[in-house]
């Protein structure tokens, strides 16, 4: 696998990333996002909510009025029953009027209109009533006149033709008790049982006093208990006011509970109360601003609901990103290894092959011949068991053994397994190792690796001067070990990354040097396992200074995994 084929794949998989990104998720996401918005737009341009609410209105209005008109046709039709026959004799068809409204307190007049002209009676109890007194003068002769006249007999054909073949009327009247405007109710109707043909009405006069102190209330009251409150939550109320007002003001003769000032959102005129007409509203909130409230919430949701999806989208593609990150590094590391691992092998059988051909004919020269064999393999131990260590770390399997130490002798030890290479490659070495330390307890094989791995990267990354100290020192309660080289260094930022596992910095020096990313990344592991940390101090172009330190009342727990 060459460096080149697999950059190529890394742009593609990332290209083919952000199709499916965008066709899988962001596309409908968005498009869902659009729709929904320029439906709200739409609710918002064309006050959908408000017209539902003011559609509901208007049917809780007809439904209101339809239930008054029942009661206030059901209370003429009683009283219609018991009128006299206006074939009874004078003085039975008064005594039965009067009964007429003494039954029923509703009313204030009734009379009866027949061949033998006008009867016309008033309550008694409100007899007394100037109001009433004259009310009954002028009503009594202006129906007698209306009645006997030619158009007496065309209004009863009219009167057949009604439901319930009654007329109702309404009329602006006054009352000593009652405030403001009062409303007389009329009804004119005609008898079941009298022929069609004859000029037989009868009149019922509902009391302005029980319409507006009881009948009315009574009513508006029981249709907003009816319907309490909608979804959500907003009771309404209702009132009755007189239509078609000059001054456009809708005040109310009645109004239900909750009726605070404020216009209607709806009325209706009304068929029953003729001239009057009824409102509705909620109670203390305009259908406006519950619109409005409405849209805006809406809005508020779905702005919140489209931030979290671009949040989502932009996580995922970090998360993808960072995953992909790793699969190159991968990769990379695939590529770096197995060319570090053919070097030293090359080596290797480059020498013994010349060996075994027999050419070499000094005994130096082949000692440096099997000098070069041994240390190109141990090269190659070191990193198989990198390698080896790392996919046990990753497996959760690693276990390490830890023994009370020399840990002088074992640094020590471990330099002079080394010193050959670095002397080979023109370092200078300064090993200042504090030989009265006392017995520390640690995993001698780690230990030693993670010293190697420090070296050598001293080693790789010191292209100028070689220089390469090694300490080894006792602080406060623990055992310091610090590898220092005048090398590139590595910038601040960098400085945390270096320790996960297949970092490499971006230097130029490191791109050409072969590495697998792994080293560090052990020495973390190794130094955690023990209770210990790893630091570092780095200047770039100045060098680099790691220091590894462990406790000197060392652990000996077996090490937990840590990636
Ligand atoms: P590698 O196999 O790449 O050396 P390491 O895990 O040992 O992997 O190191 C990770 C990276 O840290 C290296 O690639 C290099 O960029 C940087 N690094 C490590 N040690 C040094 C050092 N002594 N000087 C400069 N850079 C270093």
């Amino acid at each position: 696998m060459d460096f080149k084929r697999q950059k190529v794949r890394g742009g593609f998989s990332r290209y083919r990333l952000i199709i499916t990104l965008g066709l899988a998720v962001f596309l409908p996401a968005a498009a869902l996002i659009y729709i929904n918005f320029s439906q709200l737009r739409a609710f918002e341009r064309d006050k959908y909510l408000e017209a539902t609410i003011r559609q509901d209105f208007m049917e809780l209005l007809a439904i209101s009025e339809k239930s008054m008109g029942k009661k206030v046709y059901a209370q003429i039709e009683q009283a219609r029953d018991s009128f006299p026959s206006p074939d009874y004799d004078q003085p039975i068809k008064e005594q039965q009027l009067e009964e007429v409204l003494s039954r029923s307190p509703s009313f204030t007049h009734a009379f009866l209109f027949d061949e033998e002209g006008m009867m016309f009676r008033t309550q008694r109890s409100q007899g007394t009533d100037m109001d009433v007194r004259k009310e009954h003068e002028e009503m009594s002769e202006s129906y007698e006149t209306w009645f006997s006249s030619k158009e007496g007999k065309g209004f009863v054909e009219t009167l057949n033709k009604k439901p319930h073949r009654i007329h109702l009327k309404a009329m602006p009247v006054h009352r000593m008790g009652v405030d403001g405007p009062a409303y007389m109710l009329i009804a004119l109707f005609v008898l079941p049982d009298v022929s069609p043909k004859r000029v037989v009405i009868g009149g019922l006069f509902f009391d302005p006093c029980y319409l507006k102190n009881n009948f009315l209330p009574e009513m508006l009251e029981a249709s907003v208990n009816e319907k309490t409150s909608d979804q959500g939550g907003n009771r309404i109320a209702m009132m009755i006011f007189v239509a078609d007002q000059m001054d456009g003001q809708e005040k109310p003769i009645v109004a239900s509970t909750g009726w605070d000032e404020g216009k209607p959102e709806v009325v209706r005129k009304m068929e029953v109360l003729p001239g009057l007409a009824m409102g509705i509203k909620y109670q203390g909130v305009s259908v406006k601003a519950l619109g409005e409230a409405w849209v805006r919430r809406s809005f508020v949701l779905l702005g919140i609901l489209s931030l979290m999806f671009l949040g989502g989208l932009v996580l995922t593609k970090h998360m993808v990103s960072k995953e992909m990150a790793v699969a190159k590094l991968k990769s990379d590391f695939v590529s770096n290894v197995s060319h570090e691992l053919r070097t030293p092998l090359a080596l290797i059988r480059l020498y013994a092959e010349t060996l075994e051909l027999g050419r070499i004919t000094t005994q130096e020269k082949k000692h440096e011949y099997y000098k070069i064999i041994r240390k190109e393999s141990e090269r190659l131990t070191g990193l198989i068991n990198n390698i080896l260590d790392f996919s046990r770390i990753e497996a959760g399997h690693k276990e390490y053994e830890f023994r009370e130490t020399d840990i002088a002798d074992l640094v020590r030890n471990t330099l002079d397994s080394y010193r050959y290479q670095i002397e080979q490659q023109g370092f200078t070495l300064k090993e200042e190792i504090d030989e009265s330390l006392p017995a520390v307890c640690v995993d001698r094989e780690a230990i030693a690796r993670a010293l190697l791995n420090l070296m050598n990267n001293a080693l790789k990354y010191s292209p100028n001067e070689k220089f390469l100290r090694v300490k080894l020192y006792r602080e406060n309660g623990s055992v310091k070990l610090e590898i220092e080289d005048h090398g590139i260094g590595i910038t601040s930022r960098e400085q945390t990354k270096i320790f996960e596992k297949f970092y490499r910095t971006g230097d130029p020096l490191v791109h050409n040097t072969k590495g697998s990313g792994l080293g560090l990344s052990l020495v973390r592991h190794i130094s955690d396992a023990h209770g210990g940390s790893i630091d570092v101090d780095s200047t770039p172009g100045k060098g680099s200074r790691f220091t590894l330190t462990l406790p000197l009342n060392g652990k000996t727990r077996p090490a937990a995994a840590h990636n």
